[in-house]
C-alpha cells in the first residue's frame, strides 16, 4: 500500500510538472505544436534554470505566463513565413551588486511583453521591412522552434537597470583603502595635494601679496 501511495504520488507530481510546465525541463515552443494550436505557458522557474551571468542574481521563483502562437504571413501563391509571436508577462526578484558600494541591490522586476520571432533568413536581402515588423519587436528563430527560456532571459536583461545603488546617498568605497563608507568611517586623508600644484599656489599667493 505504501509503495502504491508512493507510486501515485510521484506519479501525479510528474503529470502536475508537466502541465505547468515546471518540471525544470527547459521549454521548447514548437512549431509542429503550433500549427495546431497556441501554447500557454505558466512557468515558475528556480533560481539558476536560467543563466543571466555572473552580475545578476535571481532570488526567489520567477513567474511567467503568457501565450505563443503562430502567425503566418502568406507572400503570394507559395511562399508562407512561419512567425512566432510570444506575448505575457514575468515577474522575479534579483540581486545585483551597488555600482557604489558593491553591496547586493534587490530589484523587483514586473515585465510585460510582445514579441515576434521571424524565422532566420526570412528578412536577408530585403531592403525594408513591412510597417508591422518595424514597429513589434523583431527577433529570429532558428530550425524548428524557440526554447522559452531564451525569451525569457532576453527579456529580463533588457528590463533590469544597467546599474543600481543601493540608496540615493551611498558613499560608495574609499578609494584609497576599499571600506565602505556607508558602514564605516577611514582614517585616510583627503586626496594628498600634487606638490606641483602646491608650488604654483605659493607663486600665486606671492604675486597676489
Ligand atoms: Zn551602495
Ligand atoms: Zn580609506
Amino acid at each position: 500500500m505504501l509503495n502504491f501511495c508512493l507510486e501515485m504520488n510521484l506519479h501525479l507530481r510528474a503529470c502536475c510538472a508537466k502541465a505547468s510546465g515546471s518540471s525544470g525541463v527547459p521549454m521548447f515552443i514548437q512549431i509542429q505544436q503550433l500549427e495546431v494550436h497556441p501554447i500557454d505557458f505558466d512557468e515558475k522557474l528556480d533560481p539558476g534554470q536560467i543563466d543571466f551571468g555572473a552580475e545578476l542574481q535571481q532570488t526567489g521563483d520567477l513567474r511567467a505566463t503568457g501565450r505563443a502562437q503562430l502567425i503566418e504571413e502568406h507572400h503570394g501563391k507559395h511562399l508562407t513565413i512561419q512567425d512566432i509571436r510570444v506575448n505575457g508577462e514575468l515577474a522575479a526578484t534579483f540581486q545585483m551588486a551597488c555600482a557604489r558600494c558593491l553591496e547586493a541591490v534587490s530589484q523587483k522586476l514586473a515585465h510585460k511583453f510582445d514579441l515576434l520571432y521571424r524565422p532566420l533568413g526570412a528578412d536577408a536581402g530585403k531592403e525594408e521591412l513591412s510597417v508591422t515588423a518595424v514597429e513589434a519587436e523583431i527577433s529570429y528563430y532558428e530550425g524548428d522552434g524557440l526554447l522559452l527560456e531564451d525569451v525569457l532571459r532576453e527579456q529580463v536583461l533588457l528590463a533590469v537597470p544597467l546599474k543600481a545603488i543601493c540608496r540615493e546617498d551611498c558613499k560608495g568605497l574609499c578609494p584609497h583603502c576599499g571600506k565602505n563608507l556607508n558602514l564605516t568611517q577611514c582614517s585616510c586623508e583627503e586626496p594628498l595635494e600634487d606638490p606641483r600644484w602646491s608650488a604654483l599656489k605659493e607663486i600665486r599667493s606671492k604675486l597676489e601679496q
